[in-house]
């Protein structure tokens, strides 16, 4: 059964799933309660690109709410086991590196990437909250980074937009100096670590999803340029507001408790999004917040 109101995903994006005998789409919105049957929950609800979280913040910490809420009471309801998704953003420009588990983060409370940031650190307070309160079967994922095939052309994020402007010959786009870091996670590595994360029998404290191997931006934009042969040249814009200068995971407790780490290396990875975004036609998507 898989919930959805479309905000930043497509139809396109179920299409392979929909004439499967056992898979169910239901168009809603978490910010509304929910009831059904079921014994595990993945609660992955909520715009993760600055664009589209900035774009309604308000409606961006609701979801991360009052969400979670509702998929938590849902879970306690039915005795189902739920996975709730954190993400690295909880660090908030850290003081740290890598970031392990047990780091508290360097959050501004009032800033343009607030509603996102804070918004996620409810859902791990919620999360434990509910465990304490209810005895509810919790997981918490902090997912890094994550980039691969399947994603929107328009998702606003830096490796799909250095992709399409090196396919088109564009100018890329890097913000800042490009000195900062993000470490990427493969598509295919986070979605194992978190059925590991699910499947694992008892709850753990939150989890770090995530490729320990860091970038700078610029590399990125150079690496994209190499592997697509672009005649693109980068330019540089504005940083926009809190933008976090490093990012980096300490996978220690994934490896030991999950005996999860990624297999897909940046190179590899990039290489196989550029191949799904040359098969795109792009005229069938247009820009979600548009
Ligand atoms: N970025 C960039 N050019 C772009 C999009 C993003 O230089 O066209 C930078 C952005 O400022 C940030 C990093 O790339 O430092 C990652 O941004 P993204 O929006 O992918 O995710 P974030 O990790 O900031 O949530």
């Amino acid at each position: 059964m898989c919930l959805d109101n479309y905000f930043t995903s497509t139809r396109s994006g179920i299409a392979d799933l929909m004439g499967h005998p056992r898979f169910e789409f239901i168009r809603h919105d978490v910010t509304e309660p929910f009831f059904a049957e079921c014994d595990m929950i993945y609660n992955m609800a909520c715009p993760a690109s600055p664009v589209h979280y900035q774009w309604n913040p308000i409606k961006t910490t609701k979801v991360s709410v009052l969400g979670t809420i509702h998929m938590m009471g849902l879970a306690k309801r039915v005795k189902a086991r739920i996975l709730q998704a954190s993400t690295s953003e909880i660090y908030g420009d850290p003081e740290v590196t890598p970031q392990s588990e047990d780091y508290w983060g360097h959050v501004n409370t009032i800033g343009v990437r607030s509603c996102y940031d804070e918004g996620k650190r409810v859902t791990e307070t919620l999360a434990f909250d509910y465990l304490r309160m209810n005895n509810v079967d919790i997981r918490v994922a902090r997912i890094f980074n994550t980039y691969g095939p399947g994603m929107h052309p328009y998702d606003g994020r830096v490796v799909s937009n250095f992709i399409l402007q090196a396919l088109h010959n564009e100018d890329i786009t890097i913000y800042g100096d490009g000195s900062q870091t993000r470490s990427f996670g493969f598509v295919d590595d986070t979605v194992d670590g978190l059925i590991r994360l699910m499947n694992q029998e008892k709850t753990i404290g939150p989890i770090n999803i995530g490729n320990p191997n860091e970038f700078t931006v610029k590399e990125l934009a150079e690496m994209v340029i190499e592997l697509t042969g672009s005649q693109s040249k980068i330019v540089y814009l504005p940083l926009p507001g809190d933008d976090p200068k490093q990012r980096r995971p300490n996978i220690q407790r994934a490896k030991e408790l999950l005996d999860w780490e990624p297999k897909v290396q940046l190179r590899e990875g990039l290489q196989k999004t550029i191949d799904y975004f040359k098969a795109l036609d792009l005229r069938k998507y247009s820009k979600p917040t548009s």
